[in-house]
């Protein structure tokens, strides 16, 4: 076995960097790793409706980092990368440290991209992360003890739109009048057919408004612009929430380093960047070479994270390494407090079992599950016995 001289550093302990460094781990437990992440805790992403709505509590779905990884022997440091020379195989961090490596795998994830529409970035709520929940949230809340029927604009009819308006409108009731603004003719789009279906009769239970070839033009502290068939009109509002897409989260970078495609660092087959194949980029930032199409999510994320575990482990022995391949696992979303909607890998399933196996599927789907974050979800783990016929054929 070759041994290796510096610790493996990954940078960014989302859905890719958390798979692959307890996945690496896993493989070879006496490899040192490092992992760097500008936060304490991890966001699973896909629940944080379900914090929104109080249906599941803060921890259980922002398990703190350092306790997932102390309990398998992975050094956390919570530090924020700032720049990254790739020539001279530097980190540096917001404190100060500098750091080198052998191997690097970074894996920041996405940030809103307002599409430079005027207002988005001052007058816009978001969705990304926890800090854009507590402010949604804390907004929502005070909304609460005043006039009903507040103006509440969704901008972007995508998963994240259709499940946050289904969400806010169980939660609130008639506290709101939601609308919802797509600009391409249908909700979805990118979607498979029966979860488009699925959510068309959700939001049409919940008189949710949907306004199908509109476009945002502009959003300012009152009104919300909007192009539409009909022409330009302007609505007063009361918030308007921006779901209508992401950038990849690469301010680090230096500008002349590293080849990209759509914004996103293009990698090979084997997740390597080029001409630098000891550094690695996986999750949101990247794009794969001739997989252009893949989607940005979890999913996708955490199939490239264990692949690239399996191939780190290639390179240590001094083997090569092998391309990557997606398997499409399905897509599910929620539809409401309560209800959710999947499809995948033969199965159709809606409603309230729907909800429920989603929540299950979630927990299955954690990277090699640690202790810690076994006892942060055991309100899945309580139903897994009635579930089980089905978690097992996914
Ligand atoms: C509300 C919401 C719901 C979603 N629902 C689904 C779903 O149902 N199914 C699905 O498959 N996908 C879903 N997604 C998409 C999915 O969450 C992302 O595709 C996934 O998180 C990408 O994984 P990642 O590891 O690339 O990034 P992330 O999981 O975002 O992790 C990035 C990590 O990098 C850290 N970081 C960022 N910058 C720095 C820095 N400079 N220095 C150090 N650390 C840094 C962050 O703190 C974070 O921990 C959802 C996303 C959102 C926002």
């Amino acid at each position: 076995m070759k041994l290796i001289q510096k610790p493996i550093v990954i940078v960014g302990a989302g859905f890719a960097g958390m798979t692959v460094a307890l996945n690496l781990k896993n493989l070879n437990p006496s490899l040192p790793i490092l992992v760097v992440d500008s936060e304490s805790n991890f966001v699973f992403k896909p629940l944080m409706y379900e914090v929104l709505s109080e249906e599941i509590r803060v921890w259980e779905a922002t398990p703190k980092f350092a306790n997932v990884f102390s309990d398998v022997g992975i050094t956390f440091v919570k530090n924020c990368l700032t720049k990254l020379s790739l020539k001279e195989n530097i980190l540096e961090f917001s404190d100060e440290l500098r750091l080198s490596y052998q191997y690097l795998v970074i894996c920041t994830g996405s940030i809103p991209n307002s599409l430079q529409i005027k207002g988005v970035d001052e007058n816009c709520y978001f969705f990304n992360d926890f800090n854009d929940l507590k402010k949604l949230n804390s907004f929502l809340k005070k909304s609460q003890k005043t006039a009903s029927h507040k103006k509440l604009f969704i901008v972007g009819a995508g998963p994240s739109g259709i499940e946050l308006a289904c969400k806010i409108q169980d939660m609130f009731k008639d506290q709101f009048e939601i609308n919802l603004i797509e600009k391409s003719n249908e909700i979805l789009n990118k979607n498979k057919f029966f979860n488009r279906e699925q959510a068309e009769s959700a939001l049409e239970k919940r008189k949710i408004n949907v306004f199908l070839n509109s476009s945002v033009q502009e959003v300012s502290e009152t009104k919300v612009i909007i192009n539409s068939e009909d022409g330009i009109t302007s609505f007063d509002k009361d918030i308007v929430i921006w779901t209508a897409g992401v950038k990849p989260n690469l301010f680090y970078l230096e500008s002349d380093d590293i080849t990209k495609k759509n914004g996103r660092i293009l990698v090979n087959k084997n997740l390597q960047i080029k001409n630098h194949h000891n550094c690695f980029a996986i999750g949101d930032i990247s794009i794969v070479a001739g997989m252009e199409n893949l989607p940005i999510t979890a999913q996708v994320a955490m199939q490239e994270g264990n692949h690239l575990a399996k191939n780190l482990e290639l390179l240590i022995q001094g083997k090569d390494p092998l391309p990557f391949e997606f398997q499409d696992n399905g897509e599910m979303i929620s539809l409401g407090i309560g209800e959710a909607s999947i499809s995948g890998l033969g199965v159709t399933l809606s409603g309230k079992l729907a909800f429920e196996a989603r929540r299950l599927i979630y927990a299955s789907k954690l990277p090699d599950i640690t202790e810690s974050f076994k006892s942060a979800s055991s309100w899945i783990f309580q139903k897994k016995s009635f579930f089980k016929k089905f978690f097992n054929n996914r």
